[in-house]
């Protein structure tokens, strides 16, 4: 019997095990992982920015565990030894309508807590020659890292304290009774007291398995990104971002620096017609017929039929696509943009067609489970697995 069973081995999942062995290191602890390996899905497809909390509503879960896992997340890179690099960011708006949203999130910064510098014009062409816009805000605390990385480096601190991790073990039933959680996986079966799911874009799927209706379901989004050709590699100083439209939930096409030297395009947000499907032409007919008859997600592509489908053009044809990164960085060409793996976001949808905005815990007597985590979930993950070891030990305790 284990005292803790944790589902999912991506940041969130490794994360959570780390705290969890650090706060009851004589328990017995298992994570069950689905693939061969951590970090296979959205922690291993991201941006790798450690972001620094410009964007969300201030007092949200997101906003402050997204400043605090900006600290967070350079601590336990110097402990581990793990490269990042806080290159800091640059928000640029390119005409007056831009001007106005990045007044809104000047304010914004300040709420949240943030160091920034307003830049015009001409401050903006000193810090990024290559760069093109009317004015700009430099926020200093950003920056870059692989979160593939940190949660290898999370899993080897939990299993160096004597936790078990077992991948290829997909969890396919949970039995919750008063005693006891049974896990059924595709190998094998695994009672324990306490489970803990982190289980990115199967996060519905998995409270489901416990008989609770998580009130959300996940609708995937697959963010498309290329690269740059490498005599590319030195074109900004810092990670480029439009101003977002408020009534988006992403943050539009930007150019980051990759901890590896490189530098990427990205991401888009198009509908996924499969959660875990990298590919354009990935399909799952379950996943398809779930998203076509769900009541929330289709009030959701109603609303935005029309940015959805601007989006769709833009992922066909890499005219449009580059188009929307020529409007801050004029000098880039099609022949600029090499292919580049796609990620797949985890965006739960609320049952009135509701794009879930905070971070979303989904909890019974003898579990917790992490219902909504996008971005910035990689930045905040180490404040994340606090949360929810905190949730565990009022269970335990309590
Ligand atoms: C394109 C993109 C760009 C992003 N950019 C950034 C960024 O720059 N900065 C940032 O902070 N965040 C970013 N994010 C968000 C961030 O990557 C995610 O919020 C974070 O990785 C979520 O971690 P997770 O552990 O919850 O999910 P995941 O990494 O998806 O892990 C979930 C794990 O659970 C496993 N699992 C699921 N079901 C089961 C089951 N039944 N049995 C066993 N295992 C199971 C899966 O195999 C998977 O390994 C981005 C995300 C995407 C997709």
């Amino acid at each position: 019997m284990y005292d803790f069973i944790i589902v999912g081995g991506g940041i969130l999942g490794m994360s959570t095990a780390m705290q969890l062995k650090q706060a009851y290191p004589d328990r017995r602890m298992l994570v069950l992982e689905k693939e061969q390996g951590p970090a296979q899905h959205q922690t291993g497809h991201n941006s790798g920015v450690i972001h620094a909390g410009v964007y969300y509503t201030p007092g949200s879960l997101k906003a402050r565990f997204c400043l605090a896992g900006n600290q967070a997340t350079r601590q336990f890179c110097d402990t581990h030894g793990i490269a990042y690099d806080i290159c800091g960011k640059l928000l640029v708006a390119t005409d007056e309508v831009e001007m106005q949203r990045m007044q809104a999130l000047w304010e914004r910064t300040a709420a949240n807590g943030l160091e920034r510098e307003w830049l015009d014009a001409d401050a903006l062409r000193e810090r990024e020659p290559n760069i093109t816009g009317i004015g700009g805000i430099f926020v200093p605390s950003s920056g870059i890292v692989n979160y593939a990385e940190v949660t290898l480096a999370m899993a080897a601190e939990f299993k160096r304290m004597g936790g078990e991790i077992r991948y290829g073990q997909d969890v396919t039933a949970l039995e919750e009774r008063r005693q006891e959680v049974i896990v059924t996986t595709s190998q094998d079966t695994f009672p324990c007291r306490y489970l803990v799911s982190c289980s990115g874009l199967m996060a519905d799927r998995v409270i489901r398995m416990l008989g609770q209706d998580p009130g959300f379901t996940i609708c995937p989004f697959r963010g498309e990104y290329y690269r740059l050709s490498e005599q590319h590699n030195q074109i900004v100083n810092h990670l480029i971002y439009p101003i977002p439209d408020p009534s988006m939930p992403f943050l539009g096409v930007h150019l980051t620096r990759m901890i590896d030297g490189t530098v990427t395009v990205g991401p888009n947000a198009v509908l996924a017609m499969k959660r875990e499907g990298y590919r354009k032409r990935d399909i799952s007919l379950i996943d398809m017929a779930q998203m076509l008859t769900n009541p929330g997600i289709l009030k959701v592509l109603g609303k935005n039929l029309r940015p959805g489908l601007a989006e769709m053009k833009n992922s066909l044809f890499k005219k449009g696509y580059l188009e929307q990164v020529r409007k801050y960085c004029p000098s880039l060409t099609l022949n600029d943009l090499q292919p580049y793996p796609a990620g797949v976001r985890a965006q739960a949808v609320s049952r009135d067609g509701k794009l879930v905005d905070d971070f979303l815990f989904v909890n019974t007597p003898r579990t917790v489970n992490v219902g909504n985590a996008p971005s910035p979930a990689a930045t905040s993950a180490i404040p994340i697995g606090a949360h929810i070891v905190e949730k565990v030990k009022s269970q335990v305790e309590g």
